[in-house]
């Protein structure tokens, strides 16, 4: 099991899980039930990965003691987070021990429970066992209450990790080289977004030629070569877990195909308009409008196929989504990508990512690297 934690404060972390109570007793629910993961870190300052050993905390709404149930072995890993100081208790178990037992003992008899999103459906199953009669639902919806909202310590974060991944775009010459598979500059890139500042690569995504239409593609084998257009997504988390996520269009010298140059602009004209539209009460769906209106005028609107955002901190992608059908209005403190792309199947694809952040009066960026295609030499 390897264990994640965070610097984040006591007077934080207690104010988080008096917040997450609230929230739990305002959507009807008698406790929250949360495994390992972004939720635990969040609300814990820290994680580890068990998968089949049940590892929970139990947070009731009501101002009963939190106690997390761990098991015995794995125990050490919690033991820098400050449990005195967020009144949290631990509750371990040994293998050959019920820990759904445990569980059900802490709650008495509620109601209802809300379980983490990412929870492993055999401990869900066996929580419904354990608990006969009391309802289930996703603890996500009351949680995101929380976690979209970023505090000055949140946004400080996000913004180390753009200006990181900022860094390893603006060094994108010395890896992506005709003559090399997209692997190879993979590799390259993954090391790179750790010298400049994360803890690991959380994702590298190296889109060439006909690859780059594939706006989830990876790395392949395929061999960049001159006038290939190529797209390079890439981000992963800084040291107190929070993450960058950001997209560049390169051109290896002039680009192959004829269209790209005006494409692109287009493309550039939307990721601006969208940007631009950011700012206290605009709605995720109005500001995916706002993107999209630009490539669907200009004729490329069914080669959009994605939303044009995502919520990003402890996940990658989180909410609050810049999408059609949420109508949530943007607040302070909330932080997505705006991400319009352009693909043209079989043949190039573009997108143009940023991190921004709501300020109190607008919009600021956590990535600044030009939103010009990249020519690098052919
Ligand atoms: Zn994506
Ligand atoms: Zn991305
Ligand atoms: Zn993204």
């Amino acid at each position: 099991m390897s264990t994640v934690v965070s610097g984040v404060s006591p007077a934080v972390l207690r104010a988080r899980l008096d917040r997450a109570r609230s929230a739990a007793a305002r959507a009807g629910v008698n406790a929250l039930l949360i495994a390992p993961g972004s939720d635990l870190r969040y609300l814990l300052g820290g994680t580890g990965t068990s998968f089949e050993r049940l590892t929970c905390l139990v947070l009731p709404a009501s101002d009963e003691p939190p106690v997390l149930v761990v098991p015995k072995l794995e125990a050490p890993g919690y033991a820098a987070v400050p449990f005195d100081e967020v009144s949290v208790e631990m509750a371990t178990w040994v293998d050959g021990e019920d820990p759904y037992a445990v569980v059900a003992g802490r709650l008495g008899s509620p109601g209802s429970v809300a379980l983490g999103d990412v929870m492993p459906a055999l401990h869900v199953l066996a929580l419904r066992d354990a608990l006969p009669g009391v309802a289930q639902s996703l603890a996500g919806p009351v949680l995101r209450e929380l976690r979209m909202r970023k505090d000055a310590t949140e946004v400080d974060a996000l913004r180390r990790a753009g200006a990181a991944i900022d860094r390893v775009h603006a060094r994108m010459g010395e890896f992506l080289r005709v003559g090399r598979t997209e692997a190879e500059v993979g590799a390259d890139i993954a090391a790179a977004i750790v010298e400049e500042g994360h803890v690991s690569a959380a994702f590298v995504i190296v889109g060439s030629g006909p690859n780059g239409a594939s706006p989830h593609h990876s790395l392949s084998d395929r061999v960049i070569s001159v006038g290939d257009v190529v797209v390079i997504d890439i981000g992963g988390p800084e040291a107190e877990g929070y993450n960058s996520d950001s997209t560049r269009t390169y051109s290896i010298g002039t680009p192959r195909d004829s269209d790209v140059v005006d494409t692109y602009a287009v493309l550039q004209s939307a990721q601006r308009a969208a940007v631009d539209a950011v700012r206290p009460g605009i709605s995720g769906e109005d500001i995916d409008a706002a993107a999209r209106s630009v490539i669907s005028d200009a004729g490329f609107g069914e080669y959009f196929i994605h939303r044009t955002g995502h919520g990003i901190g402890l996940d990658v992608h989180e909410d609050p989504y810049i999408v059609r059908g949420n109508d949530l209005p943007v607040e302070p403190g909330m932080a997505f990508s705006i991400e319009p792309g352009i693909y043209l199947p079989g043949r190039w694809g573009a997108r143009i990512e940023d991190i921004v952040v709501v300020t109190e009066d607008g919009v600021e960026s956590l990535n600044n690297q030009p939103h010009e295609l990249v020519v690098l030499p052919g």
